[in-house]
């Protein structure tokens, strides 16, 4: 298998693409990936300050590696959710703190055990509610705090082409008109003086942000979070994954057809507006008088 630019032996071979590329021109077709989904979404100029969301796997790594080389104004963030088993947070922030190291980034690390006295997982036993979600509200609450407080324009996230397609399989299974509304790269900022958020890596695949990591020799987690086990999103990769095997492009054709389209879904989302009140404990904008973050860690206006 030869490079199809310099006919030297190629390293990956990408069958959607009809392509073949060696570890120099994997590299170039990386950062052009990159550069058409911040071009083609308009996500963020050189101008902006971005907040690059790291969890210390190889997405989110690559994605704050490709902005930097790129020259884009980012700094990262990791949230230590305390989850122990496997030591997987922890290992989790030092693969992350020696890449920001390395790169000589930014890095802003948030410790939920620290600030609220108890890990994720603790925290969902306790409340009787399931890990994963009371970590989405947590994450996305110290996500929006740090871009608002400390004045970025833009989050990104390492969502790549095999999270957005499984995503929207299994809102369209079940015709999750809600998520439905909002399965684009891009949403622009709620209101003037917020920020919006990107997913500047939906060209790539995992295999090509896995092998753009080996050849950066970017360490990162290489095990998924053990609460990850049995999520409904494996499934629908699976079957994607199969289908992309027989039919190559397919998952890009799904993915890609439905942001073209993504209007047929406008409007039928009841929440797609500006959440209309504020929370009454930390301020943010809330559609209950307590959010859900400040109900989820019992918050109190005297704990703010
Ligand atoms: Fe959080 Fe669940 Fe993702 Fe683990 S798998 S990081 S607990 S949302
Ligand atoms: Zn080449
Ligand atoms: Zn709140």
């Amino acid at each position: 298998m030869k490079c199809r630019i310099c006919r030297a032996k190629a390293i990956i071979s990408l069958p959607q693409h009809n392509l073949a590329l060696c570890a120099e021109h994997f590299d170039a077709w990386m950062l052009k990936r990159v550069t058409k989904a911040i071009e083609e979404f308009g996500m963020f100029s050189k101008e902006d300050k971005i907040l690059v969301a790291v969890s210390g796997g190889k997405d989110s790594l690559a994605l704050w590696d490709i902005l930097l080389r790129l020259g884009y104004d980012s700094s990262g963030l990791y949230i230590n959710l305390g989850i122990k088993e496997g030591d997987y947070s922890d290992e989790s922030e030092r693969l992350t703190t020696a890449f920001a190291n390395r790169a000589n980034a930014e890095l802003y690390v948030v410790n939920i055990e620290q600030l609220h006295g108890m890990s994720i997982p603790d925290k969902a036993y306790t409340k009787k509610r399931k890990t994963c979600s009371l970590c989405g509200v947590t994450k996305r609450y110290y996500m929006n705090k740090i871009a608002r407080d400390m004045g970025f324009d833009v989050i990104a996230t390492g969502h790549n082409l095999d999270d957005q397609a499984a995503a929207l399989l299994g809102n369209m299974l079940f015709w999750k008109m809600d998520y439905l509304a909002k399965g684009a790269p891009y949403s622009p900022p709620m209101k003037a003086g917020e920020f919006a958020k990107a997913k500047p890596m939906v060209y790539c695949t995992e295999k090509e942000d896995t092998v753009y990591c080996l050849l950066r020799g970017i360490a990162y987690i290489e095990r998924e979070c053990p609460y990850s086990k049995g999520a409904t999103s494996l499934r629908w990769k699976r079957a994607l994954f199969e289908m992309e095997e027989s039919s190559p492009g397919a998952k890009q054709a799904f993915y890609f057809g439905y942001v073209k389209n993504i209007d047929l879904f406008a409007g039928k989302d009841e929440k797609e507006d500006v959440p209309p009140l504020t929370c009454r404990v930390c301020g943010t904008p809330s559609w209950n008088e307590v959010c859900s973050f400040c109900s989820t860690w019992d918050l109190h206006v005297d704990e703010i």
